[in-house]
């Protein structure tokens, strides 16, 4: 009996952490409990990514794959108040786009129906030419890598915290993402160094560290279509900037397609496509200077960001005592 208690024992411990992690991923996405996780359908088939067969983007390495559509879509959280009314948007293999919007307008509904948190009333949702819905969930959440807002850390070491990307990662791997998102030193700076226990009553680490331990994450879990939503007020300009060089040069150097929503428009000035949400539907869409050269919303909003940042780049008078 006891031979058969332990390995039980070490199961249930390790089912209830496993429980643990997904009720925090729920957490992580701020959703409610209203709806049951969605079940497949007997005959779904695991997402297959499938890369374009040419490359069209000059000397880029060629994409993974991971096109994604989607096509008129229909959606409320409640039915007095519709958030998309006609979404129709592609993003190429490949491809970075930046969603940009009024706030409120929907940007991280897109995601929260692209991770299959929710369903749309109307409309289909495509990638790689495959029905979302009609593909196995674990697959379909294994291809799409997130860096949210604000990265939720579990109450464990750091060297847990970056493996939950990929839980049967090896320490090294674990290490070989943290020095590519360029968090490794500051890890080994820390008291216990990768055995500091950090999270929620533990040790507390800065927004930008948090965001670094969320790409390292990612980078391990190395899923072809990449999520990132961008912090609106935890980091500083200089933080932020630091911050996209390393998104780019370690999370979009293998042709990932990647999606951006965007609160500072200085962020998407690189995007290939930028598109506009706005009542529902995309209003606009293209690369900044057509955009600009537009002369729409999306002008308007860059007009009103570049006149909020000259204010605040007034310096305060000075100080006399
Ligand atoms: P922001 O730029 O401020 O982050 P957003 O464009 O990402 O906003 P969403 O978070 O997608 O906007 O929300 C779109 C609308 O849906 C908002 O009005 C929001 O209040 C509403 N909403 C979001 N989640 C839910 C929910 N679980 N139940 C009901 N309404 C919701």
């Amino acid at each position: 009996i006891f031979q058969l208690s332990l390995p039980l024992n070490f199961l249930g411990s390790l089912y209830r952490e496993m429980r643990q992690n997904l009720l925090d991923l729920e957490v992580l996405f701020n959703l409610q409990s209203e709806n049951a996780p969605p079940k497949d359908a007997p005959d779904a088939k695991p997402l297959v990514l499938v890369p374009p067969k040419t490359t069209t983007l000059g000397t880029q390495p060629a994409s993974l794959g991971g096109q994604i559509e989607f096509r008129d879509i229909h959606f409320a959280y409640h039915a007095s108040r519709p958030i998309f009314r006609g979404l129709t948007f592609t993003v190429p293999a490949g491809a970075k786009v930046a969603l940009v919007g009024p706030s409120g307008c929907g940007k991280s509904t897109i995601f929260r129906l692209l991770f299959r948190f929710y369903t749309p009333q109307a409309g289909q949702i495509l990638i790689d030419g495959q029905d979302i819905h009609k593909v196995q969930l674990e697959s379909l959440r294994r291809a799409i890598g997130v860096v949210p807002q604000d990265t939720p850390l579990f109450h464990a070491d750091v060297m847990h915290n970056v493996r939950y990307g990929r839980l049967s990662a090896s320490d090294e791997e674990v290490k070989e993402a943290t020095r590519r998102a360029s968090v490794h030193e500051t890890i080994e700076r820390l008291p216990k160094g990768y055995e500091t226990t950090v999270g929620e009553r533990g040790l507390m680490i800065s927004g930008g560290e948090k965001q670094r331990l969320a790409i390292a994450r990612v980078l391990l879990k190395d899923s072809p279509i990449l999520f990132f939503d961008e912090a609106t007020s935890a980091l500083d300009a200089h933080t932020e900037a630091a911050l996209m060089r390393s998104i780019n040069s370690t999370l979009l150097d293998r042709g990932r397609t990647s999606i951006f929503i965007a609160h500072r428009l200085r962020t998407v000035v690189e995007a290939d496509v930028i598109i506009v949400l706005k009542d529902g539907a995309v209003a606009e869409q293209g690369t900044h200077e057509e955009l600009l050269a537009r002369g729409g919303l999306y002008a308007r909003m860059w007009a009103q960001q570049a006149s909020d940042a000259n204010l605040d780049d007034v310096a305060p008078p000075p100080v006399r005592d």
